[in-house]
């Protein structure tokens, strides 16, 4: 099996910023900082996707992902959060190990929203969309 980069990195077998850490999550600067203070989140356990892990994992990742904007903004008191995953490589999900980009945003810093990712609303209408989960 391949070597995971971001196991290695939860480990310490690759160094990191180390930004915070518990039981479930390991948050490190990204070594591309789109923001000042982008961190990226990681899942102890592997997975490549938010499908590959139980439902108590997840809940404890959120919680973990919220303490780590907390410690951000205690550091850094940015003026909000853009906060999200690619997932799959169809979104841009370069590493295959499950990542939370943290994000603090900055007023005027430049950067859009989470609207600004894509713009391609596809043939279907809204309404076709919705007939699909009735
Ligand atoms: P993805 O595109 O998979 O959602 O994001 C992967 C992120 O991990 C990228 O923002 C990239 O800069 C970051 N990254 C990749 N390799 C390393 C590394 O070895 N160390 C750190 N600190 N960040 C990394
Ligand atoms: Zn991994």
């Amino acid at each position: 099996m391949e070597p995971c980069i971001f196991c290695k990195i939860g480990a310490k077998e690759i160094p990191s910023h180390k930004v915070y850490e518990d039981n479930t999550v390991f948050a490190f600067l990204d070594i591309k900082p789109h923001t000042t203070g982008h961190t990226v989140v990681i899942p102890k356990k592997h997975g490549v996707r938010v499908f590959d892990f139980e439902d108590k994992y997840i809940g404890e990742l959120f919680v973990s992902v919220r303490k780590v904007m907390e410690k951000l903004d205690g550091k850094l008191n940015p003026d909000g959060f853009n906060v999200g995953w690619n997932h799959n490589t169809a979104a841009g999900q370069v590493v295959p190990h499950l990542h939370i980009h943290i994000m603090p945003r900055y007023m005027n810093d430049g950067g859009g929203s989470m609207h600004s990712i894509i713009k391609n609303p596809g043939k279907m209408s809204v309404e076709d969309v919705a007939k699909l989960f009735k």
